[in-house]
């Protein structure tokens, strides 16, 4: 079942008109006629069934949706900014894992250029593919993505448990069971060439514990992937 995020209150019984891009997607994308589909208003979910009148998409609010499909826990994944494709997914993977932030960041060894004058696009298309993955995935919030920041300013966004994953934090190193389950957290993760001992200092005097992901060297990408696979497993 397809599922819309919508920006006005809506209660069961109302007949809305559905906006232009969504109507678009469920009649000439999807081509649905007389479905049912989700949608999300404000964390509440709704069974509505859609149709065409004329040139406008309608939907009938039938019933409200009780299930209610998001982590437990508050997680805020500050993701260094690596290249647009890997980024990307870590964008849409990140959403589908259930967090509730994302902070994208800058620092020293980031290969990936984030140019003042393309920003609002960037961001427009960043956020479209947060969307697209959270109405993909019948979440009940759209995660929130924040504008890019510094490393040094990603303590404004700390939360119960705070975490750097630092791949040369040694065998004897915090894992995430040891500090896990919590009911917020924020792992931040460096971009391909990693942090440098500078950063994970700053880090660590910004009370962001280092923590080792295993043995292996993963990508970044990969990195993204499985802390928040395992803190999603960890806060249930
Ligand atoms: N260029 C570095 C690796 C960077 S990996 C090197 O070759 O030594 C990119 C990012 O992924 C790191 O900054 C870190 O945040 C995370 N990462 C990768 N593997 C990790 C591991 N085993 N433990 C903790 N963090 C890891």
């Amino acid at each position: 079942m397809q599922e819309y995020f919508i920006e006005h209150p809506v209660a069961v019984g109302d007949i809305i008109e559905l906006p232009e891009d969504k109507a678009h997607h469920a009649f000439n994308v999807l081509r649905l006629h007389h479905e049912t589909v989700r949608l999300v208003y404000d964390g509440t979910a709704y069974f509505a069934e859609v149709y065409r009148e004329g040139k406008r998409g309608l939907a009938k609010i039938l019933s409200e949706d009780p299930n209610i499909n998001e982590l437990p826990a508050d997680v805020t994944l500050c993701m260094a900014l690596i290249r647009r494709e890997k980024f990307e997914l870590v964008l849409q993977k990140a959403t589908e894992l259930g967090i509730s932030r994302i902070v994208p960041f800058v620092s020293s060894r980031c290969v990936a250029k984030d140019r003042q004058e393309r920003a609002e696009k960037v961001m427009a298309r960043r956020k479209a593919i947060v969307v697209e993955a959270a109405e993909q995935c019948k979440r009940n919030r759209i995660p929130e993505l924040v504008e890019p920041v510094k490393l040094s300013e990603l303590s404004r966004f700390r939360s119960d448990v705070n975490l750097a994953a630092y791949e040369k934090a040694g065998a004897s190193a915090l894992r995430l069971k040891d500090v896990l389950p919590a009911s917020s957290v924020t792992a931040v993760i460096g971009p391909e060439g990693g942090f440098s001992e500078v950063e994970i200092e700053e880090l660590s005097q910004n009370g962001f514990q280092p923590v080792t992901l295993g043995n292996r060297i993963l990508r970044a990408e990969t990195a993204a992937y499985y802390l928040c696979s395992v803190i999603g497993e960890l806060c249930q």
